[in-house]
């Protein structure tokens, strides 16, 4: 799905200076992967996610998406970005039909493909609701709804989870399994919980420090059962990965 070659990425700072968010990054992304991005704050998780977007061009190196260089958004790439993003002034319907509104679809292809998923994601009863009369978990999983309506193939997710309790969060995971397994979706998310990327990451790349540079862990089979958090397995994996980015998931 994705191939990333030696992806490097400078921001400016001020006019002269460049600062070196991702060092050289090789990673390839296979369809219905599901993937988990984890490290501790600033170290590039978010640049990433936006150069699977296509919403950032790589300084170095080539994004290739479906073999080809990425240069912008797709509309098979469904993104949720850090914070919920929600258009404040819109209804949750409202917000969950925009892509489709961007697309120019029809008012009753809208309302088929909206309807359907609301109601799949506990919603249809506050569809004439504003986004500040829902709870934290609700909103996100307004979000989710406004990623998926235009079907795509790929759902990129920018710590999703990151402001819910515990309960809630345990309960989004698991709905996300649920729909990448019935969309067959390729899934990347970034997050800074540990017990998380090891739960829902098939593979699990971890900046290990602000250096730009990736280690990653490929074989974790059992992740997305339910039964594996309480694995032994579970547990070396978990502290692999928190002696690689110093426990940085207190970090926000
Ligand atoms: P993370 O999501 O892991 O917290 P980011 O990818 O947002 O990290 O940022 C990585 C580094 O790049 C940080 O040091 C951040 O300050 C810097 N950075 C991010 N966006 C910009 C930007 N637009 N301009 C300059 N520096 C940036
Ligand atoms: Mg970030």
């Amino acid at each position: 799905m994705y191939q990333l070659e030696n992806v490097s990425m400078d921001y400016h700072v001020g006019k002269k200076n460049m600062f070196r968010a991702l060092e050289k990054i090789n990673l390839s992304i296979a369809p219905g992967e599901r993937y988990s991005l984890i490290g501790p704050s600033g170290c590039g998780k978010s640049t990433l996610l936006h150069l699977l977007a296509g919403l950032l061009q790589p300084t170095e190196g080539q994004v290739l998406y479906r073999g080809k260089n990425l240069t912008g958004c797709q509309q098979d790439i469904g993104v949720i970005l850090q914070g919920y993003g929600l258009f404040p002034w819109k209804t949750v319907e409202q917000n969950v039909m925009l892509p489709l509104i961007l697309q120019k679809k029809s008012k009753e292809e809208m309302r088929e493909k909206t309807e359907p998923l609301l109601e799949h994601l506990g919603l249809s009863s506050m569809n004439k609701k504003y986004p500040r009369q829902l709870s934290g978990g609700q909103q996100q999983r307004v979000a989710i709804a406004r990623a998926l309506v235009a079907e795509p193939q790929v759902l990129l997710m920018d710590e999703p989870f990151s402001a819910l309790d515990a309960l809630t969060r345990e309960n989004l995971q698991n709905l996300v399994l649920s729909l990448c397994e019935e969309r067959n979706l390729t899934m990347v998310m970034v997050t800074h919980n540990i017990e998380e990327a090891i739960f829902l990451g098939q593979k699990i790349v971890a900046f290990a420090d602000h250096s730009g540079q990736i280690k990653r862990i490929d074989e974790n089979p059992h992740s997305g059962q339910t039964a594996y958090r309480n694995t032994a397995e579970f547990y070396q994996h978990c502290s692999l990965l928190r002696s690689w980015i110093g426990g940085g998931q207190h970090e926000a």
